[in-house]
């Protein structure tokens, strides 16, 4: 006998987590399906940043000198595999071509809209899970090296507030020096994004949001995605469960599934690494720092500073070579006084991206009651409450907070 349900969402990261706890706020029996406990993979590992100000998504560069750096594999922020770059190849020309500057500057204002919710809905979701004080309003800040660097990243910001509302205050030396003290050697400036909202254990948060999905009357269990059949059966851990609909949330691992459902999606995963490092001597870092001309990020986390690094280009299954993290510790050590290393090995995860740089929200093409809720890129943290509120609120036929069509997973049709 199969347990019945009016909606299985598979993947219990921030995405499906947030879309559980939306579906069961409007009413409906929800199971939500993973094969780990919920946010253990990439919700887990990230820089935990509630990123107000990302309005642009990360784009693909187009001079040539840094096309050559990044040809050069030795960048910090850019590696990859060279044995993987030839299935890669469509991606990345389909994502080189949305990044020139006209077709970049429409999806950032189709994307702005989706950002600009992404405070309200978490701090909503916070609340009524009891998980406010994991949220710091504190910002954080990409810190500079050269003059020229940071004027640019100060008028890139003020593009922003312009045109979308993005917060922020321009630091020179001294007010950076003031603000985090913290940070060593010479730094022209930095640029501090004043909204957006750190978070001091990304795991804890979606954990919150899991347990309040429970106290909402949610079925939460344990179970393989892959099993996924027609009719919408999946298998628990417990025996079969059965939706007229079903969620795919699976965050990087979609894309097997959804291949395998007939949807020829083009997606690729960019991976990141992270280490824990123990708090050095001096005073202790108060705000996420990102070295913007070197590509890492040191974020002060419940369990130590958390070093993030930049993208890895590789296959889903390739084995970790987390050579990007050795080439910044460094560095980073020099930027900040870190302690010794707090983790036994470098956690890996994958940003799961699309060409177009938005997510994948909606109804699937094609299959009847088969819906989309991934494809955040860099930004899955921040948008998985609005994401989650977006695609409830059309799965339920209501009103959609904003204009779905961006989203809609009909444009790779
Ligand atoms: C180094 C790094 C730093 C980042 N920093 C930030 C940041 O500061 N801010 C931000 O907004 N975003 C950041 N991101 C991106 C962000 O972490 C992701 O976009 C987001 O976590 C994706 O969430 P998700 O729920 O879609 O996927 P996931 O969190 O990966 O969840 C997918 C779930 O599916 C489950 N699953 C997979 N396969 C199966 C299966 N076969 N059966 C059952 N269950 C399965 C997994 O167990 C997992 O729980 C960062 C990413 C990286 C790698």
């Amino acid at each position: 006998m199969s347990q019945r349900f009016d909606i299985i969402v598979l993947g219990a990261g921030m995405v499906g987590v947030s879309v559980a706890v939306h579906l069961q706020q409007r009413g409906r029996a929800v199971a939500l399906v993973d094969r780990r406990p919920p946010g253990s993979e990439t919700s887990m590992g990230n820089a935990g940043l509630i990123q107000r100000e990302g309005v642009v998504p990360y784009g693909f560069p187009r001079d040539v000198r840094t096309l050559l750096r990044y040809a050069s594999n030795t960048a910090p922020e850019l590696r990859y595999h060279l044995r993987d770059l030839p299935a890669l190849l469509p991606f990345l020309y389909a994502y080189w071509r949305n990044s020139s500057p006209r077709r970049h500057l429409r999806i950032a204002e189709r994307y702005a809209p989706l950002i600009a919710h992404c405070l309200d809905e978490h701090r909503a979701l916070a609340t009524a899970a009891g998980a406010l004080e994991l949220l710091r309003p504190a910002g954080w800040m990409r810190v500079f090296r050269s003059p020229r660097a940071w004027q640019q990243g100060v008028a890139e910001a003020g593009d922003w507030q312009r045109r979308w509302g993005v917060a922020f205050e321009a630091l020179d030396a001294a007010a950076l020096q003031r603000a985090e003290p913290a940070l060593r050697g010479h730094l022209a400036g930095a640029v501090r994004y004043s909204d957006a909202v750190p978070c001091s254990d990304p795991q804890a948060l979606v954990q919150a949001y899991a347990a309040h999905f429970v106290q909402l009357g949610g079925t939460l269990l344990q179970g393989e995605a892959s099993s996924l059949r027609e009719g919408w059966t999946v298998d628990g851990a417990q025996g079969p469960l059965q939706a007229p609909d079903v969620v795919i949330a699976l965050g990087p691992w979609a894309q097997p599934l959804t291949r395998r459902l007939g949807l020829r999606l083009p997606l690729a995963v960019k991976r990141g690494y992270h280490m824990h490092y123990a708090s050095g001597e001096g005073p202790a870092l108060s705000h996420p720092v990102l070295d913007a001309e070197v590509g890492y990020l040191l974020a002060p986390m419940r369990r130590g500073i958390r070093l993030t690094t930049g993208a890895e280009l590789a296959r889903l299954d390739a084995a970790p070579t987390p050579r990007q993290l050795e080439q910044v510790e460094p560095l980073a050590r020099e930027l900040a006084s870190l302690g010794p290393r707090l983790d036994a090995q470098p956690w890996m995860g994958q940003r799961p991206c699309t060409p177009d740089m938005l997510p994948l929200l909606g109804r699937a093409p094609r299959q009847g009651g088969l819906w989309l809720a991934h494809g955040h890129a860099h930004h899955g943290f921040t948008l998985g409450p609005v994401s989650g509120r977006l695609l409830a609120e059309l799965l339920c036929g209501q009103q959609p907070l904003l204009d779905p069509a961006p989203f809609d997973p009909a444009r790779f049709a």
